[in-house]
């Protein structure tokens, strides 16, 4: 070799992964199954620390291209690691204004992507977020913008119509959310209080006080006045459907309209509110998604002692449920029977029991998941003194016209058209989804094509998102981030 050849700088060593997460310790069963005590317990700071020492801060986030709020997780996990949980919780708020909600409840869609879920357990970045309000300074107010005296009207305040309410109120916008419930939170009120509570949303909703946002409650839009009129004669220029699904949808046998049968949402909302709700000793919960899983396990607490069954008409691997709630439900004991429909509620004056058929899985629908198919002379009786239905929600659309044009989901979300969500009528958006971060993710991209509508409207370029809590820092996506993904 010459003696001026070029030595090639070795390659930086890989960083290490440790696979292994600091544990997220649980409430025994035998004592939070007495009440609706919360079941995950916080990190300590010195837990926080060490969990967030295992990020190894990848180049490219795919935590944060997997977040449909592009919440800047790495950057918050890794202030964490430094201990400094002022600067995490300040990240953390700065992105996302319903964090005390989601610190607990968000499907974490970031974990399925980090990559050290290859060789163990991904990065704890929920309980992560969940620390940086713990530890740091979480007591902010978001600032306006400059007013734009351009009004907005939300119809509906779950999560996509406070998203959208911090959205415009700080960019300086006047927004008005109707709300036709006494509460705020939309679905997230029917979680239940061993996961979340409604002084969650209040504690985010806290803090969007300074911004020029206004909240009516108990007003139905639609019923009580029609749509239109909000443009018409009542000065605002855009307006944004977030109806959600507040209803439940019904099996449709035979006795469902029998004392003891209770519509899941309803039960779990009456639960949540203090509201006395009756449920014996033997419940059978039907369906398979979350909110049958939250129903399996409400009720276990209300039944004091109980026996609860839930009903499926698929297999284990077919449950729409988040894994991390059906295993839950198994650690407390309730009882799975797969692979059951209902056929009848059967009782006299009463619910007295639920008469199933065998099922088999068949060949995949259109959706690839494969469909029940009923097994011939199966029928079997489960004897109950209450029955929940938790087959899912649909919206109510009373009011709501085909002038619209709204689209429905598969899950039965009503929303506009695009990526901005515009419906047919101009200045009329709509979205909403499945889960609170998702439906904040369409809240996000909804805002943005309103503040391109109501800019276009002053002959103005449309307003980045500014620094929510008064600095200077704009909505920035972090470096390495490529899309966002959206499942
Ligand atoms: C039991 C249960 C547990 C869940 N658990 C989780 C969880 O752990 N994690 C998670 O991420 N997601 C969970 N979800 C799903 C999540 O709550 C929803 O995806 C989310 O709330 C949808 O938000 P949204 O704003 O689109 O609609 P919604 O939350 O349905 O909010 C719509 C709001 O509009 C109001 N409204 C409707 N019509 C009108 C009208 N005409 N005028 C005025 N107001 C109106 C409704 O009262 C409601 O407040 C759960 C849902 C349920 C039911
Ligand atoms: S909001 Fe949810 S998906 Fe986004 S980073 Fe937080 S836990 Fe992950
Ligand atoms: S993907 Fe996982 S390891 Fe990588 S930055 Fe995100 S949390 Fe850290």
């Amino acid at each position: 070799m010459s003696a001026d050849a070029v030595v090639a700088p070795a390659k930086p060593a890989p960083p290490k992964l440790n696979p292994v997460r600091v544990p997220i310790v649980e409430e025994p069963v035998a004592e939070r199954t007495t009440d609706f005590r919360e079941v995950l317990h916080a990190y300590s700071k010195e837990e926080a620390i060490l969990e967030a020492k295992r990020c190894i801060q990848c180049r490219r986030p795919w935590c944060v291209e997997a977040c449909p709020i592009t919440q800047d997780c790495r950057e918050y996990i890794r202030l964490v690691a430094d201990g400094d949980f002022d600067g995490a919780a300040r990240v953390t708020l700065r992105e996302n204004p319903l964090a005390t909600c989601l610190c607990k409840v968000c499907y974490h869609y970031c974990e399925d992507s980090c990559v050290v879920k290859k060789k163990g357990v991904p990065i704890a970045i929920r309980h992560l977020k969940r620390a940086s309000l713990d530890y740091g300074n979480s007591d902010l107010v978001y600032v306006p913008s400059k007013p734009k005296n351009q009004r907005v009207a939300v119809i509906g305040a779950g999560p996509a119509g406070l998203m959208m309410a911090w959205e415009l109120g700080v960019r300086g916008y006047s927004v008005t959310v109707f709300e036709q419930e006494r509460r705020y939170g939309g679905l997230m009120q029917t979680i239940p209080a061993y996961r979340m509570t409604d002084a969650d949303v209040e504690t985010d909703r806290k803090r969007l006080s300074d911004l020029d946002v206004t909240f009516v409650d108990g007003t139905k839009v639609g019923k009580e006045f029609p749509v239109d009129k909000l443009t018409r004669e009542d000065g605002y220029q855009a307006v944004f459907i977030s109806i959600g699904t507040s209803t439940h949808r019904t099996l449709g046998v035979p006795g469902e309209s029998l004392p003891g049968v209770l519509p899941a949402l309803d039960f779990l909302k009456n639960v949540n509110h203090g509201i006395p709700v009756t449920v014996g000793k033997q419940v059978v919960v039907i369906g398979g998604g979350d909110v049958a899983m939250d129903s399996v396990r409400t009720a276990l607490r209300e039944s004091h002692g109980g026996h609860v069954t839930l009903v499926y008409r698929r297999s284990r691997q077919e449950m729409p449920a988040d894994p991390e709630e059906i295993h839950g439900a198994e650690h407390e004991g309730i009882t799975f029977q797969f692979l059951r429909a209902p056929l009848r509620i059967v009782g006299n004056a009463h619910v007295e029991g639920v008469a199933v058929q065998a099922m088999e899985l068949g060949p995949p629908d259109a959706g690839g998941r494969r469909s029940p198919v009923p097994v011939a002379g199966s029928e079997t009786t489960i004897p109950c003194d209450t029955v929940i239905v938790a087959v899912g929600q649909k919206a109510d659309l009373t009011g709501f016209g085909p002038e619209l044009d709204l689209k429905l989901t598969s899950q039965g979300w009503p929303e506009g058209k695009g990526k901005g969500f515009e419906t047919a009528v101009p200045g009329i958006f709509a979205a909403g989804g499945r889960s609170v971060v998702y439906a904040m993710g369409t809240a996000m991209d909804a805002a943005n094509a309103i503040d391109a509508y109501l800019s276009a409207k002053r002959g103005e370029p449309a307003s980045p998102r500014p620094d929510p809590l008064g600095g200077p820092e704009k909505f920035h996506l972090p470096p390495g981030y490529t899309a966002p993904i959206r499942v």
